[in-house]
């Protein structure tokens, strides 16, 4: 199947995988491996910029993930288009999902972790959520979604799922040769980094990246929760 991709990363906004996987997802496409990009929301509330229209900063943000994802070398993005902050555990968002699920049949799903404890974007913890339950039973399933088998989509195991900004970290990943173009995919969203809680953003990546690396050989790492599921 031609549009298989190894790894599918799934998130409700534009710059979230920058934030949570852009090392490994640059490491990943090194190694020959085909990253596809799906992003939840337009991402157009995510201002402080009073003269900015909502409408306007959806285009500003659909462009600079594009531009990160091409630093990156993902092969796609597929924008979903739900409005920014509205995100909802729907039986459509998850056939949503389970769609691209089986459309990229990938090893690995990354996204960002529902369980994080208190302060957390209400939409990162519903596509975390609705991603698992996509993932293990809905895709695998061959009498989950009979209309999606209908079209040729089979069910798809995938194998382990990632979760960015646990706060439970049991896997990481180096990104020591790939941190330069973290911060460059990272650079690309420009309209983020204007508000951005450090005056040194890179400086901040950098010293977080390398606690994340505490206790390996390698300098500076990401940190998911990694669950594996039953093949
Ligand atoms: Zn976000």
């Amino acid at each position: 199947m031609t549009q298989a991709a190894e790894i599918l990363v799934l998130t409700a906004h534009p710059d979230d995988s920058e934030f949570g996987a852009a090392g490994s997802v640059a490491r990943w496409a090194d190694e020959g491996l085909q990253v596809v990009y799906a992003i939840c929301t337009n991402g157009e509330k995510g201002t402080s910029d009073r003269t900015l229209q909502p409408e306007q900063l959806a285009v500003i943000r659909r462009r600079e993930q594009q531009a990160a994802a091409a630093v990156l070398k993902v092969r796609e993005v597929v924008f979903l288009g739900y409005p920014d902050q509205e995100l909802e555990d729907t039986p459509e968002l998850r056939k949503q999902v389970v769609r691209l699920i089986r459309t990229y049949r990938p090893k690995t799903l990354v996204t960002s972790d529902p369980y994080r404890r208190y302060l957390w974007h209400r939409d990162h913890r519903i596509i975390g959520q609705v991603a698992m339950d996509a993932v293990f039973p809905y895709a695998r399933d061959h009498l989950a979604y009979p209309d999606l088998l209908a079209e040729g989509l089979e069910p798809h195991k995938v194998s382990e799922i990632l979760f960015w900004a646990a706060d439970d970290i049991n896997y990481r990943i180096d990104i020591t040769d790939t941190f330069e173009r973290k911060v460059e995919a990272l650079r690309c969203h420009a309209s983020q980094l204007k508000g951005f809680r450090s005056s040194d953003p890179v400086g901040w990546l950098k010293e977080r990246s390398r606690e994340m690396a505490a206790g390996e050989n390698y300098g500076l790492a990401e940190g998911f929760h990694r669950v594996e599921l039953p093949q």
